[in-house]
C-alpha cells in the first residue's frame, strides 16, 4: 500500500519539478553575448555569425552599447 503512494508521491514531485523548469526556461531572458543587453521587444537577439551564442540584430547600437558598459 506504502508503495503505491510513494509512486504517486513520486508522479506528482517530477510533474511540479518539470512544470516549474518549463516556466523557469519561459522567464529567462536571453542576453547578448556581446553587450549583455536582455532580449526584448526593442532588442531582439538573432544567432551570433561566430556561434558564440545570442546577440543583438541591430549591430550598431549593440557596439553603442558595448562601448558605453566599457567592455
Ligand atoms: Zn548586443
Amino acid at each position: 500500500m506504502s508503495n503505491e503512494v510513494d509512486a504517486k508521491t513520486a508522479r506528482e514531485r517530477a510533474k511540479q519539478i518539470a512544470e516549474q523548469r518549463r516556466a523557469e526556461r519561459r522567464n529567462r531572458k536571453r542576453k547578448c553575448v556581446v553587450c549583455g543587453v536582455e532580449e526584448s521587444d526593442k532588442t531582439p537577439l538573432g544567432p551570433h555569425p561566430d556561434g558564440i551564442g545570442p546577440s543583438c540584430k541591430d549591430e550598431v547600437s549593440c557596439q553603442q552599447r558595448r562601448a558605453a558598459t566599457g567592455r
